[in-house]
Order: C-alpha cells, then sequence, then structure tokens
C-alpha cells in the first residue's frame, strides 16, 4: 500500500462504524472543533437556527457532552435552559455584562462571593455601570433603587457567614420595579436551594463545588428563565463561551452522586459546629442550620438541607491565634474552594469581605468544609488543634 493510500485512510478509517447492541448508561464523551455537513444548504441551514435553537455547529458553541451537563443542570435548577462556563466566577461575570448596559446600575449582595466585588470595583468603570451593595440580610435595599437599576444580584447563604436573605420578598421588590433578580445557587447546589422557583429570573453556580464534588474540575452554569434566556445566549456565544467534554464529562460523573454526598456533608457539619459551639476558645459559630443563627428561620422555609460549610471566630480576635489553630489541623487541607469529598480548611477576614456591615473587631474568620471522612475524627483533629 503506498504511502499516500495510507495517508488517505489514516484520515477516513474508523469514523463511521456503527455500534450494534445497546446503549451506555452514560452520554458519550464527544471531543469536537469542526462540524461536518452534507452540503453548504445543510450548513446554512443549521446556522440560521442556530441562534434559537441548540443546534451543533463548531466547537465554541458547545459540544453534546455539555448539552448533556446543560440539560441535567436545567432539570435540576427548573429552568428554561442553561449556559455553562469556563469557571464558576466567569458564570457571574458574563451574568452581569449579559444584562447591564452603560448607564445601568446594579444593586450586588454585600455577602456576595468575593471576587465579585473585586470585578465590579475593576471594570464596571469601564463599562460606565454604576453599583451598589445591600445588606446581606437585604435590609433598607427598596430605598437603594434608582431609576436606572436593571439587575439585584443575591447570594443567599452568602459566602463566609452564610447571611440569607428572603428572596421570595427580594422578587417581588424587583418584579415591581421591573429589575431582574439573579441569585448565586453555589451553596445550594441545585439541590438544597431553588432561586428560580422562588422568584429569582437567573440563577448562577459554580459547578466547580457540590456539583462535580470531586475537586477536580472548574465550571460555572447560568440556567435563566425563558424570558430572560436570548439575552445571556447572545451575550455567551459573542464572547465565546463555552466548556470543554472532558470537564462536561467529569461534571457529569460528580453530580450523579450529589444526593447522596450532602446530607453526609452536612451531617458532619452539624456535629462539628454543635460541638464548636461548646468549646471554650470559640466565641461564634457562623451555620444556618443552627437554631441560634440569624438566618435559621429563612433557611428552615426555604431549603431542604444544609452541606459542610461552617465558619466561626475564636474569642481571642487575633489574626494569629486563627493562624495557629489552622496550621495545627491535620485532616483539614489549607486551600481555597470547597465542595469535594475532603475536609478543608480557610482563613478569612470580613472586614474586606463586607462593606455595608461594620464587623468591628470580628473580622478573622475560619471557614470549614466538612468532607466525608469520619466526624469523630475530624473534632478530634480540632480539639487538638484549638486552644485549651
Ligand atoms: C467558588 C464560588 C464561585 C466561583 O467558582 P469558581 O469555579 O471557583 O470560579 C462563585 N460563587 C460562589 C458562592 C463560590 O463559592
Amino acid at each position: 500500500m503506498s504511502t499516500d493510500t495510507i495517508k488517505t485512510r489514516l484520515i477516513h478509517a474508523g469514523r463511521d462504524t456503527p455500534i450494534e447492541g445497546g446503549s451506555p448508561v452514560n452520554p458519550p464523551l464527544v471531543r469536537a472543533s469542526t462540524i461536518l455537513f452534507d452540503s453548504v444548504a445543510h450548513l446554512q441551514d443549521v446556522r440560521s437556527r442556530r441562534n434559537t435553537e441548540r443546534l451543533l455547529t463548531y466547537g465554541a458553541r458547545g459540544n453534546p457532552t455539555a448539552y448533556a451537563l446543560e440539560d441535567l443542570i436545567t432539570e435540576l435548577e427548573g429552568g428554561y435552559r442553561t449556559r455553562l462556563y469556563p469557571t464558576g466566577l466567569a458564570a457571574i461575570t458574563q451574568t452581569l455584562i449579559a444584562y447591564l448596559n452603560p448607564g445601568d446600575h446594579v444593586l450586588i449582595a454585600d455577602s456576595a462571593y468575593e471576587p465579585v466585588r473585586h470585578f465590579a470595583r475593576q471594570f464596571f468603570d469601564r463599562y460606565q455601570i454604576s453599583y451598589s451593595f445591600f445588606a446581606a440580610d437585604g435590609q433598607g435595599i427598596e430605598a437603594l433603587i434608582r431609576p436606572e437599576t436593571r439587575l439585584i444580584y443575591a447570594e443567599s447563604p452568602g459566602s463566609l457567614v452564610y447571611e440569607i436573605v428572603d428572596l421570595p420578598a427580594l422578587a417581588k421588590l424587583a418584579h415591581a420595579y421591573g429589575i431582574l433578580l439573579a441569585a448565586d445557587n453555589t451553596w445550594g447546589a441545585g439541590y438544597l436551594y431553588s432561586p428560580l422557583e422562588l422568584g429569582a429570573d437567573i440563577v448562577v453556580s459554580a459547578a466547580t463545588k457540590y456539583l462535580s464534588g470531586h475537586s477536580d474540575v472548574v465550571m460555572g452554569a447560568v440556567t435563566t428563565t425563558e424570558a430572560a434566556w436570548q439575552t445571556l445566549n447572545l451575550s455567551s456565544d459573542a464572547h465565546g463561551m463555552t466548556v470543554s467534554p472532558d470537564d462536561a464529562w467529569l461534571v457529569l460523573r460528580g453530580a450523579r452522586t450529589l444526593s447522596t454526598r450532602l446530607p453526609v456533608h452536612a451531617a458532619g457539619a452539624l456535629a462539628v459546629a454543635n460541638w464548636l459551639l461548646k468549646h471554650e476558645a470559640v466565641a461564634m459559630v457562623y451555620h444556618p442550620a443552627l437554631p441560634s443563627d440569624p438566618g435559621h428561620a429563612l433557611w428552615l422555609r426555604d431549603f431542604s438541607g444544609a452541606n459542610g460549610l461552617l465558619s466561626f471566630a475564636l474569642k481571642d480576635k487575633s489574626e494569629d491565634a486563627a493562624i495557629k489553630v489552622i496550621d495545627s489541623l491535620r485532616l483539614f487541607g489549607i486551600g481555597a474552594s470547597w465542595g469535594g469529598f475532603e475536609s478543608l480548611v480557610m482563613i478569612s477576614n470580613l472586614k474586606k469581605a463586607r462593606t455595608v456591615t461594620d464587623w468591628g473587631g470580628q473580622g478573622t474568620v475560619i471557614r470549614l468544609h466538612v468532607g466525608l471522612e469520619d466526624t469523630r475524627a475530624l473534632i478530634a483533629d480540632l480539639e487538638q488543634a484549638l486552644p485549651a
């Protein structure tokens, strides 16, 4: 056989072998950049419909594995459709960019994931978008609404200390003023909380956390109502937003066990929270499933459960005291993110992460993510790390 023939065969062989028999449980991992069409007419027909229908046209516009994940998240969140983004942060920034135009004003929760604050400070001036922060529990928000307010961006429970906002009340207020409501549902993972059912128009989440659940992939998702969909969809296509099929496949695999993982994380976190509450060295424990938590009543009303996150402050308010505890822990890894199978610890400063609420001297909190380890072992680790 000539090498020319081999060259051609190498390219054409083995590409349309029909598979006989049944079908695999999981959707196939389909890697694709170029998509081929039968004729120019076929290509033109598909292109003319791709802005309104989900059609395979080019890898930068999605792939079948990502479509499967989009459908799963759409079902979880109870929305119209879902877009995927390379990170949770990209999902948030793309949402802000899609719905806000020069001259618009946006209200952002004081409890929002800290990089959202950073993004607003870095880029909103350039886009001529103005912004204000509202108290994490929603107090006083109506007075902050301006004629040009277009979007309210909520996060409930909030990052680091889990403040809860009355989302149905916020949705009512937003809609009375013709304002869209977006909510970050990373804490609820599309499973413990349903912002769209409670009245939000847009729900954002980091699939990086519980949905994937294995600390091996980063991804973001935005699900919207039918009315809000096209604004996001067209903007995200224009910005070239898609995810790799390999990453989508990993998130899909992790998502299958979400409902069995979350209650284990939650039971562990509640046990640790209750143990910390009784500890001499601990001043404050933040976890919405604790009856002492300010958001507890709303959490009971609007959420179906909790997760593995909790934070606490020491009576010794110095940063050094917190660092000493963290460095003494053996089973909690020191690192960003959460939602994987493993326990993590992180130091946070609320003075930087909140501007509406005055945290006074209580700046430093220790955030724990309680993983799937034996809870007694985690408590024993905390016991040896905390001052006697
Ligand atoms: C982690 C996180 C994000 C961002 O997700 P990444 O994938 O890390 O970019 C967004 N919102 C919340 C509440 C988060 O905890």
